[in-house]
């Protein structure tokens, strides 16, 4: 007996058997998505309420995850009598975005920035009742501000504002695209958690650091409206000294104000702080972790990682590059950070794919050893795998040592 968390692990090469006494000795990737959830949701009982948390994929991406693996978790938890519905929060940003290339083609960004861009790509994706068999709710409201305040003790944050529509819930299964990320190196469990269950403002702080702030010796009350007052939906802009000022508490950076302001580049009063790299954002967003896993109990949340299209971006962008390894498989456990750490071993010990690089010549592929992610980032001196497990370690959330069991 070990004490060291499971992680399930089905591999998407291997031919399983699926009974001793079956005649058909192979499954699909859907029976093996189903062998692994016999496994891990063994906390949900009859009439449980369970939120599925899902990533519908930003507008034009095609590396999302297929809706037929979350169908297939919908109808594991209705098997058990249990009442299965998707969850989601806001991106970040205001609102849905077109950036044109060239007079008949353009580039999607923040399609999900609010409920309505939100749904209308969730269904465009198939993340429906139609598709999935359970409705889809976004569990943050209409801003992305409906936050419910945990205290914690965090590298960085004594406090994070956790979607309040999650307490509606008595247990949650985490579903997530295990891929890279720009500025974390990956995305799996752990990110779920640390961004997709936080309002607005935590995810703003996670990627910024720190929220906007008004330049007295730039605001001029004279030559303006104050619109930035107006503008503001959560009523966090005075005028103090004659100067515009924002109460910290209050905002999530939701930008309008700056939109709004006659002021704009160089001569905006409102300053939009930098987004921050490596460590800095990855603490923040595993603070946040801490939070979503302390208010609503980690015994009552199951993660489930699908290694499909192991992309170099995640799923917030509408061109995530292409995959830098082989599909990995399905992974299933209790614990967030032993599974992110498996898909991680895994994709290191795999083969690299060759990549496609702009003159039209092939990158030879990185061999098994080398950490993939890295490799193709641009950004690759900021980047490790080990920076979200070390602060995971420090805010004592789960165990980088796993026992992995073959499905
Ligand atoms: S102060 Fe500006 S950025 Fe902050 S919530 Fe208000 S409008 Fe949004
Ligand atoms: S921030 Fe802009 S809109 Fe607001 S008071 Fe200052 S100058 Fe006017």
């Amino acid at each position: 007996m070990t004490n060291k968390p499971i992680v399930y692990w089905a591999s998407p090469i291997e031919v399983a058997a699926l009974r001793s006494d079956a005649k058909i000795m192979s499954t699909n990737n859907l029976v093996k998505t189903r062998l692994i959830l016999d496994k891990i949701l063994d906390n949900i009982q009859a009439g449980d309420k369970v939120a599925v948390k899902v990533h519908v994929g930003e507008a034009q991406n095609t590396r999302y995850l297929r809706p037929d693996y979350v169908r297939e978790v919908v109808d594991a938890i209705k098997s058990k009598d249990a009442i299965p519905t998707l969850i989601e929060t806001q991106g970040l940003g205001l609102r849905a975005r077109k950036i044109d290339i060239s007079e008949d083609y353009y580039v999607c960004i923040n399609h999900r920035a609010n409920p309505a861009d939100h749904a209308k790509i969730a269904n465009l994706h198939g993340y429906n009742e139609s598709v999935i068999g359970a409705p889809l709710q976004f569990i943050d409201g209409e801003d992305g501000t409906d936050g419910k305040k945990i205290q914690i003790d965090g590298i960085h944050f004594k406090d994070v504002s956790v979607a309040t529509g999650l307490f509606k819930f008595d247990k949650m299964v985490v579903i997530s695209h295990f891929k890279g990320h720009p500025q974390a190196t990956f995305g799996g469990a752990l990110k779920q958690l640390g961004i997709g269950c936080v309002t607005k403002r935590n995810k703003f702080l996670a990627h910024m650091g720190k929220l906007p702030k008004i330049l007295s010796r730039k605001c001029d009350i004279t030559t303006c409206n104050q619109e930035c007052i107006e503008s503001c939906s959560v009523k966090a802009i005075s005028i103090e000294n004659d100067s515009a000022v924002i109460n910290q508490d209050l905002c999530y950076g939701c930008l309008k104000c700056m939109l709004k302001c006659p002021h704009k580049k160089k001569k905006s009063p409102i300053k939009n702080p930098s987004m921050i790299l490596g460590d800095a954002f990855v603490e923040r967003f595993i603070d946040n972790a801490l939070a979503v896993m302390t208010s609503f109990g980690p015994e009552n949340i199951r993660y489930i990682n699908f290694a499909f299209d192991v992309v170099v971006m995640c799923d917030c962008v509408s061109n995530p590059g292409p995959p830098v390894v082989p599909d990995l498989g399905i992974f299933g456990s209790t614990d967030p950070v032993a599974i992110d750490k498996a898909c991680v071993d895994t994709e290191i010990n795999a083969p690299g794919l060759p990549i496609l690089e702009k003159d039209g010549t092939w990158r030879e592929p990185e061999p098994p050893g080398v950490e993939k992610f890295k490799a193709s980032s641009p950004l690759s001196e900021m980047l490790g795998y080990q920076m979200q497990f070390n602060a995971s370690l420090k805010n004592k959330i789960g165990s980088t040592d796993y026992e992995l069991i073959k499905i």
